[in-house]
């Protein structure tokens, strides 16, 4: 029919407006290296903020002792602890608990979110039993992942520079985190003292490299994303600091917020950000990252909706933002039965659009396809850039030096066609020479762990 034809019309050209050939891909690597540079070059010479972590020491194995992590980045925070055993003792015990962070918190005052994540936290550690042991006369030492662009001044203190990912509390901006957190576990009655302040690219590039030594950078994939690597302390010439006696520093990218005219953007994209709490800002993660996918899809659907896909009236539900979640969207992609029972499902709970023929179904599929590939081809290449970056794209005389990327979060951890697409991606896009040498890892929960190492090398 008519309405079948303009519908669908509409994710043809969605299709073409998102395609990510090759070349195109090759020109945003390209210009993800050239931003890198820049970055790296001065204080605000990039949209990439290339931010220097103070972390130059990655975990070598030999930690040793009791130390406490707690992980804010999402829509859930992490508090572990794990007691290392050093070089032949390895992890010898680790417990941790998962708190949901009340949505009120996540737009209130920096006080009531870190009151609420200390409180979460005392309960933690007052369960702390027999596996687990504080030398005597010794403080329990927090190492902090915090997933939110920091201004760092020391291992263990940053301000601020804005929130992402759907949190904003307009008094936390431009203040130290350490310390508003320290004042909360005061405030607790807690003897604990924050020994490092990580972003979760780098708390995971540490617990990557604790685990495997080829480890070279690290690549968060869940509600929102962003990279760190290791960076060679010579090739930042806006680090005015000692030189570190290693040599090197782990940049923490902040490449959520990399931007280029090369990137396939659609209108859904640009009504997308433009009514989102952060115009203008983390468009990369806008188009590639787990709390918007869904979003994406759901405004095609209504443009789609409105040209009469789903029947005469527009369903309603489909014009609220975010009703549409990416592990939705992505168990909608999966649906792999003949008449695609989970697709009318799933249309009929979330949407409340029932009776929807096989043919509609299947073109819901085909979106939900169309914005994942988008997705992970990006962020395949933005990986190559890293790659490029430092000279690993290609061969060099007889060096057989693995390159490992350690990859985590939900989206690239449970979105099966992502991954595979982002891992074929990269083989597409290396060099035959060195696919091989180029290894992608994922790093479960590396995260917590890395920021309770890096805690024990810095305490
Ligand atoms: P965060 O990024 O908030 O620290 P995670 O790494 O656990 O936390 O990622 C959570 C995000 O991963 C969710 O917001 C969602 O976008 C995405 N996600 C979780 N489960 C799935 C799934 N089954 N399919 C696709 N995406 C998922
Ligand atoms: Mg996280």
């Amino acid at each position: 029919s008519r309405k079948w034809r303009k519908s669908t019309a509409i994710l043809k050209d969605l299709e073409e407006k998102s395609a990510t050939p090759v070349g195109k891909l090759n020109q945003i690597a390209d210009a993800m290296t050239v931003e890198m540079h820049a970055g790296l070059a001065s204080e605000g010479g990039s949209k990439l903020k290339m931010l220097i972590t103070f972390v130059h020491n990655l975990p070598t194995g030999n930690e040793k002792g009791l130390f406490y992590a707690l992980d804010l980045g999402g829509t859930n925070f992490r508090v572990l602890r794990v007691q290392l055993g050093g070089k032949e003792g390895g992890i010898i015990s680790q417990e941790f608990t998962e708190v949901s962070i009340p949505p009120s918190l996540m737009v209130g005052t920096s006080k009531e979110l870190f009151d609420f994540i200390a409180t979460e936290l005392a309960k933690f550690v007052a369960q702390e039993g027999e596996d687990f042991q504080v030398p005597v006369g010794e403080k329990r030492h927090l190492g902090f992942t915090f997933s939110f662009p920091v201004m760092q001044t020391s291992i263990a203190s940053g301000n601020l520079i804005k929130w992402t990912k759907g949190f904003s509390i307009d008094d936390a901006v431009d203040q130290d985190v350490v310390a508003q957190l320290t004042k909360a576990i005061e405030r607790q009655g807690l003897d604990m003292s924050v020994t490092a302040l990580v972003n979760d690219t780098v708390g995971t590039l540490a617990g990557g490299r604790y685990e495997n030594k080829d480890v070279i950078a690290a690549v968060i994939l869940g509600t929102g994303t962003n990279a760190a690597y290791v960076e060679r302390a010579q090739a930042i010439p806006k680090w005015h600091g000692p030189p570190p006696s290693s040599g090197e520093m782990v940049i923490n990218m902040e490449w959520g917020n990399f931007r280029s005219t090369h990137l396939p953007l659609t209108e859904y994209d640009n009504e997308l950000d433009v009514e989102s709490l952060n115009p203008g800002e983390q468009i990369f993660e806008k188009i590639i990252s787990g709390m918007y996918l869904g979003e994406i899809v759901r405004r095609v659907l209504l443009k789609m909706a409105e040209e009469g896909f789903f029947g005469e009236t527009v369903p309603e539900k489909l014009k609220e933002k975010f009703i549409l979640r990416t592990p939705d969207m992505s168990a909608i992609h999966h649906d792999s039965s003949a008449d695609l029972n989970l697709v009318g499902s799933k249309l009929k709970d979330i949407l409340e659009i029932s009776d929807t023929s096989l043919d509609v179904r299947r073109v819901v599929v085909e979106l939900c396809n169309i914005v994942a590939t988008r997705g992970a081809r990006l962020s395949a290449a933005g990986i190559f850039g890293i790659l490029k970056k430092l000279g690993k794209d290609t061969i060099n005389d007889g060096e057989s030096q693995k390159s490992v990327i350690a990859l985590d979060g939900g989206l690239y951890e449970h979105y099966t066609e992502y991954r595979k697409c982002l891992e074929n991606t990269l083989k597409e896009l290396l060099h035959e020479s060195v696919s091989d040498k180029v290894i992608i890892e994922h790093s479960n929960d590396g995260s917590g762990i890395g920021a309770a190492l890096l805690a024990a090398s810095h305490s």
